[in-house]
């Protein structure tokens, strides 16, 4: 029998079966029946539906829904909020992230307020990089990383040739580089640049930094 991993999550009432599948280990012509099969109240796992979570080239990650009785459905609004925790919880996203589904591009906002203070360093710039650009960053050398000024409310410095300016009073987040601008600053995300930048930080202060500007995300501008 193939083992399969999944998650069971819920969300106002309803539950549902959680499978990261972007390895595409699913046989996908015998999913109809399958979904019918896990979902199963007392037979199986059981489950109001099933999630899918597929690597995409558009946004963090695809989804496809499945009621429980195997038919597939374009969005739905509970599942949409289970698979955004999950996908933000393993990695494969950060907590501002967009999925596709047959409807389109969603964006999502994980919630997540209450954990920031025990959230380690890592596991901070992992929200606001994401994994793959949370690896680029560390792959970034120390000798290309400096940090030029460090006061209360003012640090600076640079990253390879770009400038980095962080300034906790006007909460102001200054940084040139083409992901930063085209990709990153408008959702107020790091690129590797910034995450390498915070990481050669002292630590306690770059906690401390980033616990701030998560909390206060939506008052800060990043340009
Ligand atoms: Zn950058």
């Amino acid at each position: 029998m193939q083992k399969i991993l999944f998650y069971k999550m819920s969300a106002s009432g309803n539950d549902f079966i959680l499978i990261d599948d972007r390895n595409k280990g699913l046989d996908s012509e015998g999913l109809r029946p399958f979904v019918q099969q896990v979902c199963r109240r007392r037979f199986s796992v059981g489950a109001d539906g099933l999630i899918l979570i597929e690597s995409s080239t558009r946004a963090h990650f695809k989804w496809r829904f499945f009621n429980a009785d195997g038919s597939e459905a374009e969005m739905c609004g509970n599942g949409g909020r289970c698979v955004a925790k999950l996908a933000h919880l393993l990695g494969i996203a950060p907590a501002q992230l967009s999925f596709e589904t047959q409807a389109g591009i969603i964006q999502a906002d994980v919630p997540m307020n209450k954990d920031i203070d025990r959230m380690s360093l890592d596991e901070l710039l992992l929200v606001l990089l994401g994994r793959n650009r949370l690896e680029s960053a560390k792959g970034i050398p120390d000798a290309l990383v400096s940090v030029d000024k460090e006061t209360r409310t003012l640090l600076s410095g640079s990253v390879k040739d770009y400038g980095v300016r962080i300034d906790t009073k006007e909460r102001l987040l200054e940084h040139d580089c083409v992901d930063f601008k085209t990709n990153r600053a408008a959702a107020r995300l790091f690129c590797k640049h910034l995450g390498a930048f915070v990481r050669r930080v002292d630590p306690a202060r770059g906690v401390h930094l980033l616990r701030e500007l998560l909390r206060e995300r939506d008052h800060w501008t990043f340009g």
